[in-house]
């Protein structure tokens, strides 16, 4: 009865704030266990070294990208892409364990060396639920701001299956992130070149949860509090993600 209740509310409104708003007021109170049977696999982007050795972007295809690429910087902060990408993935962890889902990390550490397709083939072995791959964005334009995710589209010769998923959690995360933080919300954008979205056979996004390269956005995402900030909007999401799945035949 209670979850028909949580259910009518996650139908009555589309992916908006105040949607997330109901279900985490919700979640909290002990009401709504989306998380309960859930396994969410996250990837912090990148790590400490690019690996330049080339791997397929996708299983049998002759176009070939670097395993790890080195990721952006912050601007102000001095912190590499990789580094501020684990500090929200180690948040997003907590949170979401806190909420009863079982989490599987790709990498705890900075120090590691695991390509795009192997992070993609830790989430398929682990049949996640959710593959959220947490990156942050940088470009030569240092007033572009805010959150966009990653997804493929419904044409991608690889994982076309995951397609409509994939995009219903992309929309459900930028949404779910920019309703705490308040950033620009710049939607989601389709994409098949991505060697970790491509390899994927569970529902994936790539969170790019800011610019490094605007400074008042690397400054913030640079604060613990702000990341704790991302990182439940992050998780949000995710409730909204399943609550509405839960209903969808
Ligand atoms: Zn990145």
């Amino acid at each position: 009865m209670k979850m028909k209740k949580i259910a009518a509310i996650v139908l009555s409104v589309a992916l908006s704030a105040a949607s997330v708003m109901s279900v985490s007021a919700a979640a909290t109170d002990g009401i709504l266990t989306v998380g309960t049977g859930k396994v969410v696999c996250i990837d912090a982007g990148h790590q400490a070294k690019a690996n330049s050795e080339t791997e397929p972007i996708a299983p049998g295809s002759t176009v070939t990208k670097a395993k790890v690429a080195g990721g952006t910087h912050g601007v102000v902060s001095g912190l590499t892409e990789a580094q501020l990408n684990l500090a929200v993935a180690l948040k997003l962890q907590a949170i979401l364990e806190a909420r009863g889902y079982t989490v599987v990390m790709c990498r705890t550490t900075n120090d590691v060396n695991i390509s795009n397709a192997e992070r993609a083939g830790i989430a398929n072995a682990n049949k996640a639920d959710a593959f959220i791959r947490i990156h942050a964005n940088g470009v030569a334009n240092s007033g572009a701001s805010g959150v966009v995710a990653l997804a493929p589209s419904a044409s991608n010769p690889y994982c076309a299956g995951i397609a409509a998923q994939s995009q219903q959690l992309a929309q459900s995360v930028v949404n779910g992130q920019c309703a705490v933080t308040g950033q620009k919300n710049r939607g989601v954008s389709l994409d098949d070149t991505m060697s970790g979205i491509n390899w994927s056979q569970v529902p994936v996004t790539i969170l790019e949860i800011g610019f490094m390269t605007n400074p008042s956005e690397d400054l913030n995402m640079a604060n613990a509090d702000y990341q704790a900030g991302i990182a439940t909007g992050i998780a949000n999401g995710l409730d909204v993600y399943f609550s509405n799945l839960v209903v969808t035949p």
